[in-house]
């Protein structure tokens, strides 16, 4: 039982101003704050404080106090972080983001830095070969997320953000995919609009992946398999006063539970009460759960 998290560490400055400025245009600040972020990084802190042990990160981090940062905070939520590598000369991967007060509206300008040196042969590693199941994202190289699907014995979950083509040899390999709406219409090359679960449900279809977890805000997540039912399953009542990163958990979560043998239903079932759980502090990682909180709200 284990999940292995090949992806993203950045790390997040979060800038509180008054109003965002426009093209051009300087606005100060209020308060700067450091944040541990990254998709992939975020994935692995969640399932890490779910399942205790077992939860491993590959990636990639800049040789600076940022990095040092980063694996600090992953190692408090009980993530083994051997398989990051520090890569000199190169920054640690960050997100500036100005704040507005009151709307809470953002703007994103992501560095990269150290997550693009993450190579098809940091990915060729027993953690990834052998975990029971492997949580992709596409905030490192296509061909790095290619190459770790490939070498992945168990299941391959990908979270497909931020959107782009994906080609078909690396969907061929995904038994989870876990789009938003908004990504799901992107990969499917569908029209924006509104659509009905039954609407979504045929649009993930098209993709040939074996299990896709649609994930609505929210309205919590819907279950589509190949053949059978679509499921909808609606979060329990929380009070979200900040959904950053409510995704990452769901999928950390996810993951956390296949790793353990559960079935995807019952997988979806329990991500729900924990994405829902982790909106309800500030930031990605605020109020990430444990597993006792999560039992507490399952239906
Ligand atoms: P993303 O943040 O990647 O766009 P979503 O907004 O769909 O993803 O959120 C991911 C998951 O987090 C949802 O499927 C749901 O389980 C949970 N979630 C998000 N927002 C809320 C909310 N306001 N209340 C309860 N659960 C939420």
């Amino acid at each position: 039982m284990s999940v292995t998290v090949v992806g993203s560490l950045n790390e997040d400055v979060l800038v509180a101003v008054d109003r965002l400025p426009g093209r051009g245009e300087t606005v100060v600040g209020r308060d700067a704050v450091l944040a541990p972020g990254g998709k992939g990084a975020n994935q692995a802190a969640a399932a890490g404080l779910l399942s205790g042990a077992g939860v491993v990160m590959v990636g990639r981090v800049g040789d600076d106090p940022a990095g040092g940062r980063q694996l600090e905070a992953l190692a408090g939520a009980g993530v083994d972080t051997a398989g990051v590598r520090r890569t000199p000369g190169t920054p640690t991967g960050s997100a500036t983001i100005p704040v507005e007060d009151g709307s809470g509206e953002n703007l994103i300008v992501v560095v990269p830095g150290a997550n693009a040196a993450l190579a098809p042969a940091d990915v060729d590693v027993p953690a990834v070969r052998r975990a029971a199941v492997v949580l992709l994202q596409l905030e490192v190289p296509l061909e790095t997320v290619r190459a770790a699907a490939d070498t992945a014995s168990g299941t391959v979950v990908l979270t497909p953000a931020p959107p782009r083509p994906l080609p078909p040899e690396l969907l061929a390999r995904v038994a989870v995919l876990v789009p938003n709406e908004h990504e799901l219409v992107q990969l499917a090359g569908a029209g924006a609009g509104a659509r009905t679960p039954a609407e979504l449900a045929a649009l993930a279809r098209t993709l040939g992946v074996p299990t896709v977890v649609v994930t609505l805000g929210a309205q919590g997540a819907l279950v589509v398999p190949a053949d059978g039912p679509a499921v909808l399953q609606a979060p329990p009542p929380v009070q979200a006063v900040d959904t950053t990163g409510a995704g990452d958990c769901f999928t950390g979560a996810l993951g956390t539970a296949l790793a353990r043998g559960a079935g995807p239903a019952d997988a979806v079932r329990e991500a729900v009460a924990a994405a829902a759980l982790s909106t309800t502090g500030p930031g990605a990682r605020g109020a990430l759960p444990d597993a006792a909180a999560v039992h507490e709200v399952l239906p």
